[in-house]
């Protein structure tokens, strides 16, 4: 398994040893500080621990930043002049 693959297998699934199996995983906000936010992944068939992620607030910028590039022009009231 190459790194890429890696990076984006985390998002959806992790191994979880209870279950000896690369199980779906669901994101839990575990610890929000200051500059950075620490998610728990859990598995879905188990409920255990089965990694962990820390966002930076730089990261979460960046996060930010992609999804505003898509516009979203109808959320923008229209202001009509008459
Ligand atoms: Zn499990």
């Amino acid at each position: 398994m190459n790194q890429q693959q890696f990076e984006n297998f985390t998002a959806s699934s992790l191994y979880c040893e209870k279950c000896k199996a690369a199980m779906p995983v669901r994101e839990r906000l575990l610890l929000v500080l200051p500059d950075r936010e620490i998610f728990d992944y859990l598995c879905t068939e188990c409920g255990s621990s089965v990694g962990r992620r820390e966002i930076t607030a730089g990261e979460k910028l960046m996060a930010r930043a992609m999804a505003e590039r898509r516009p979203r022009r109808s959320a923008v009231p229209h202001r009509r002049t008459p």
